[in-house]
């Protein structure tokens, strides 16, 4: 009988390649780098936080945060069995892809997209296989089924490229996958289509939302997903207990409860300012990939350097740099470019300005 040779470091051996997500955080006047709500978050949820009783402190949460299934259900008009919660829509993510894939299975994802979904791929032992998306980022379907995945994720619309995919290609991947596909929606708001619809037609459609984009509650960690009530149930096992804290779910449930008005009067003016962000950007010369989300990807070469000075004028944005060159534009800037949240419009017009200023400094 051969034996393994022994291991030298206590880590998993798949874990040596992982290291800690470290964006770059540092403190901006004006933050437009991680796509939260620039506006706040709707008043109910501020006066739920203010007013919590102490002793749903002193206890434990809900096991499966049942009021916020509730609530939940409600706000997507489902029922609560077709709903697991999770801190945040990373957990349920990470709890998804531990549920549905053993480890070595693979994990079909597009690039670009969201950073995080190789990493959950590692950390549950199963591996990750990125398919370019086309030249217009549409996803490459046929290229990502290809890889015999367990799990096809997909992010619609897709971070960073805030680009859509649609419903008839969704719907095309999950009847010929032999697995589950996830639809990552943290941007559906800001959108104009969605996948609930796929959700009751299909059993392995899973639908994955949070609460901290056009909610403005990024701090609480809440994020959930929608699906049929098998496909959650085991989303729950894997997730456990106990993941959605009190304060993160009372907040949670006064938001939801007050109504969509917040939300919606928000979300109306992001799509408004984005698309004036749009012209603003392409009038002054830079290529801004139209976006479905509350962000707008544009392509541009030294990225990481134009970001460094727009930071200097006080304004935070994401660069992104070594992009798959899947597009014209990304072949022209070298895999290079800027990822700029949208916000009130005051901070926007100091953004483009700071821009402006930082390109000509690089220049
Ligand atoms: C922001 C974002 C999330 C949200 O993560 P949370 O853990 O819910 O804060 C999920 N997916 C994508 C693509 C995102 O951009």
């Amino acid at each position: 009988m051969t034996t393994a040779a022994p291991r030298s470091g206590l880590s998993r051996l798949s874990y040596e390649t992982l290291d800690l997500y470290a964006p770059d955080r540092g403190p901006a006047a004006i933050d437009l780098s991680d796509n939260t709500n620039r506006w706040g978050m709707p008043p109910a949820a501020e006066r739920a936080l203010r007013d919590v009783p102490v002793e749903s402190v002193t206890r434990y949460p809900e096991l499966y945060a049942e009021s916020l299934k509730q609530a939940l259900a409600h706000y997507v008009g489902s029922s609560a069995g077709e709903i697991v919660t999770g801190c945040g829509s990373d957990d349920v993510l990470d709890s998804a892809i531990r549920a549905f894939g053993e480890p070595g299975e693979i994990v079909a994802l597009p690039d670009p997209s969201f950073p995080m979904i190789p990493r959950f791929a590692t950390m549950n032992g199963l591996r990750s296989v990125a398919v370019p998306l086309a030249a217009d980022y549409a996803l490459a379907a046929d290229a990502m089924l290809a890889v015999d995945p367990r799990i096809v994720y997909i992010c619609a619309p897709n971070n960073p490229t805030g680009t859509a995919t649609a419903l008839s290609v969704i719907e095309d991947v999950a009847r010929r996958v032999n697995g589950v596909v996830i639809v990552d929606e943290a941007y559906a708001e800001f959108s104009d289509a969605n996948a609930l619809a796929l959700t009751r037609r299909l059993e392995n459609v899973l639908v994955v939302r949070t609460l901290s984009k056009a909610f403005g509650l990024a701090g609480l960690r809440v994020g959930y997903a929608v699906g049929a009530p098998r496909l959650v149930r085991e989303v729950e096992k894997s997730r456990g207990p106990y993941k959605v804290g009190a304060l993160a779910a009372a907040a949670a449930v006064a938001a939801l409860r007050a109504g969509r008005d917040w939300v919606d009067t928000h979300v109306a003016l992001a799509i408004a300012n984005r698309e004036r962000l749009c012209v603003e950007l392409a009038g002054r010369g830079y290529g801004p990939v139209p976006s479905r989300t509350n962000f707008v990807f544009v392509p541009i070469a030294g990225a990481d350097a134009i970001a460094t000075g727009m930071r200097e004028r006080g304004v935070a944005v994401r660069a992104l740099a070594g992009i798959t060159q899947v597009s014209d534009a990304l072949r022209a800037s070298a895999g290079s470019a800027l990822r700029i949240s949208v916000g009130p419009w005051p901070q926007l017009a100091i953004a483009l300005d700071a821009l402006d200023d930082a390109r000509r400094a690089c220049a």
